[in-house]
């Protein structure tokens, strides 16, 4: 065999190697999805963000907007909507919160294109 290696040592040798190059590309992906929460959050109400991040600053704004709207289509089935202001749940055709006071508005619940 070459360079004298034992056939086991360097088989435990690949999987010690193969276990910490997953360890440090899921970090890497990790890290960079962190990077990316915090550029989005300081990000996505600056009008002029930088050219090169706008589509996709703008494409999760659209997108956690619909996810609002999900979730106030998956509420309307249970015959519920949430405050806009508290995140309290309360029945659909409530006009005020029950737990903040707030004037409830109308219930988003179309989606936009994306
Ligand atoms: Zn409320």
């Amino acid at each position: 065999m070459a360079m004298g290696f034992k056939k086991e040592n360097s088989s435990a040798e690949l999987k010690s190697i193969e276990v910490s190059l997953k360890q440090a590309e899921d970090m890497k992906k990790d890290m960079i999805y962190q990077l990316g929460e915090i550029f989005y959050e300081a990000n996505k109400d600056n009008e002029s963000v930088d050219e090169i991040y706008k589509d996709k600053v703008d494409t999760i704004r659209k997108l956690e907007y619909n996810c609002k709207v999900w979730n106030n289509r998956k509420l309307k089935t249970q015959g519920m909507r949430m405050c806009e202001n508290c995140g309290n749940t309360l029945p659909y055709d409530s006009s005020f919160c029950n737990k903040c006071g707030y004037k409830l508005k109308a219930v988003s619940e179309e989606l936009v294109i994306i």
